[in-house]
């Protein structure tokens, strides 16, 4: 009998673990009739059908990326891979995870692999919701951002963010809002309005007086640093301080801290002390047979302090998964281990830098590349091509 086999969303985490899951080293074409002839697997995954390529969101601001071109059709992928697609959205996850819950129907399972992505923490800061725009938000409220951007002449710009760390690594999105403050410096110098703009970068996550590489690329483009600064809250024109004060800010680009999505606690799933699905080292959710996470939704058992959620995280995290589920369904105990690596290209358009840790001090890609060049601006372009391309069309 075939092993039934759920998987929750079609992102980042969700396509690695198919990838590593159904790892076969012939032709996709093979693959396709392989695949119906012979398989011991039922997979089935539930999303919206739409992979978003979230790293190109900031180049929206440089209008070189737009909705289509980060946006993909996944229900071919998973077609040529003979796996059903269901287009719902899971509320809940039951019986021990064995049974899963969408707006129209239930589904049962032999094993589950989690990969929801991220929900954010807007109520941490009154008025996130109403008041500000978030390149996490997708494409289409990065374009209302660009559209309001564009209406201006001149303004005040905040760009800012703000890290849940309570599971012991970073759970938020500040190598992004970094960059989208540089890109925003690069495309107003481009319509030659820069010296009519104010932008601001701002975050209690980061201490005043903080130095580095990423703060002199920011200070080069004569962005205003409030580092160690929270509103109280958001409100219509700008922000107010813990002091009543009023900030006038003419737009603010703002992403909160990262949690699991809320139907988790409507779920059998344990949720960990900063909000997420509680995984081990193995990526197993705790307590339950047979029920695997990874991504943004999922915490880590003894992360360094210096770990994002990333999409290069989600997929080391999703090959292990894969790999221990597999090992899992044939009675065995799971020992597949990931690394922890920081691994992100900060694109500033006219300039680039390479963020980088990993708990084994390997380099990225063998110290091939240089740390700080603009021609890293082509490599990350490449990686993105050939993501979508794989994902398009094999
Ligand atoms: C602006 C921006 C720039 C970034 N830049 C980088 C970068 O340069 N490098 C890098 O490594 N990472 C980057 N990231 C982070 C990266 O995109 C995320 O870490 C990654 O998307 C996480 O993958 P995921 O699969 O966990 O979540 P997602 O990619 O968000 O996928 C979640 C999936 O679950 C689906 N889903 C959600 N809820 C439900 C539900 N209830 N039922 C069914 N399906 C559901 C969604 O539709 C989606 O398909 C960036 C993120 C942003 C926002």
């Amino acid at each position: 009998m075939k092993r039934r086999i759920i998987i929750i969303g079609n992102g980042f985490a969700s396509l690695f673990f198919i990838g590593a899951f159904l790892a076969l080293p012939i032709m996709p074409i093979f693959a396709f009739f392989l695949r119906r002839l012979y398989s011991r697997y039922d997979i089935t995954v539930i999303g919206n059908g739409r992979f978003v390529y979230f790293p190109a969101i900031p180049e929206f601001i440089t209008g070189k990326k737009s909705k289509d071109s980060v946006t993909v059709d996944i229900r071919p992928w998973l077609w040529r891979r003979n796996i059903r697609f269901i287009d719902d959205r899971v509320i809940s996850v039951r019986d021990g995870g064995r049974t899963v819950v969408t707006t129209k129907s239930r589904y049962g399972n032999d094993a589950l692999f989690i990969g929801t992505g991220p929900a954010f923490r807007t109520d941490d800061i009154p008025g996130t919701r109403e008041h500000t725009f978030s390149p996490c938000g997708g494409p289409d409220e990065m374009n209302r951002f660009m559209d309001r951007l564009n209406d201006l002449q001149q303004g005040i710009i905040y760009v800012g963010f703000k890290l849940n760390k309570r599971d012991g690594f970073v759970a938020g999105r500040a190598g992004q809002m970094y960059e989208c403050a540089c890109l925003l410096d690069y495309s107003l110098k481009k319509r030659g309005l820069r010296d009519d703009f104010e932008i601001h970068l701002f975050s209690a996550d980061i201490a005043p007086g903080e130095t580095g590489a990423v703060t002199d690329r920011l200070q080069e483009r004569g962005i205003i640093l409030d580092y160690g600064y929270e509103p109280a809250a958001f409100v219509d024109g700008g922000m107010r301080d813990t002091d009543g004060t009023f900030r006038a800010a003419d737009l603010v680009l703002f992403t909160a801290g990262i949690r699991a999505p809320d139907w988790v606690e409507q779920s059998c799933l344990p949720v960990s002390g900063g909000g997420h699905i509680d995984v081990d080292k193995f990526g197993r959710v705790k307590g339950l047979e047979r029920v695997f996470a990874a991504g943004d939704c999922s915490n880590h058992e003894n992360p360094p302090p210096w770990v994002p959620h990333q999409a290069h995280m989600a997929q080391l995290r999703s090959e292990a998964a894969a790999k221990n589920m597999r090992l899992v369904l044939k009675g065995r105990q799971p020992s597949h281990h990931y690394r922890f690596e920081l691994s992100c290209i900060l694109n500033m358009e006219n300039d680039a830098l390479w963020l980088h840790a990993a708990s084994d001090n390997k380099p990225p890609f063998w110290n091939l590349f240089p740390r700080h060049s603009p021609k890293l601006i082509g490599l990350k372009n490449l990686f993105e091509r050939l993501y979508l391309f794989y994902l398009r069309h094999l």
